[in-house]
């Protein structure tokens, strides 16, 4: 029997964001302050950026996205598509220089049938594993503990990016 492939970015954690303010968009309005540390913003790139998912599956759960408020794949230049790939692998970089881990899952979730919680807005999930770590099926629950805190897992981050 086939073990069931299971993929933690399928579900999206930053729905939990989706209930602000009408109109608004995080992955335009956060990267538009100037405050990146409380926004979880670790990167900021020429058409795209990486910030941490503030309601994580796991820590260091991290997610990147164009400036561009797009929809989809398509609406996406060569520029941002390099660029975004680019960024997905100094993501993996960085986490395994802060937390070691045993390896991940990248991916991107279209449309609200596709599990978006923003599907306004293409975002992509970088969410590091660790062996042993898919006894835990509490994805769907919304009820995972994170051990470790959102601000000292971004210093480290961020210290793990400067580290090179
Ligand atoms: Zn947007």
């Amino acid at each position: 029997m086939a073990e069931q492939l299971w993929a933690p970015w399928r579900f999206d954690y930053v729905s939990k964001v989706d209930s602000q303010p009408q109109g608004g968009c995080i992955f335009v309005d956060l990267p538009a302050q100037d405050n990146d540390r409380e926004n979880l913003i670790l990167h900021r790139g020429e058409t795209a950026f990486v910030m941490m998912n503030a309601f994580p599956y796991t820590g260091g759960h991290l997610l990147v996205a164009p400036y561009r408020h797009v929809s989809d794949l398509l609406q996406l230049n060569d520029q941002e598509l390099l660029e975004i790939n680019r960024l997905l692998a100094e993501c993996t970089r960085w986490l395994t220089h802060a937390f070691s881990p045993d390896g991940f899952n990248i991916g991107v979730n279209l449309g609200r049938a596709g599990g978006a919680g923003i599907p306004s807005h293409v975002h992509w999930h970088v969410v590091p594993r660790w062996s042993g770590d898919t006894n835990f099926m509490t994805a769907t629950a919304g009820t995972r503990v994170i051990p470790l805190g959102l601000d000292r897992a971004y210093e480290l981050i961020l210290e793990a990016k400067n580290a090179e």
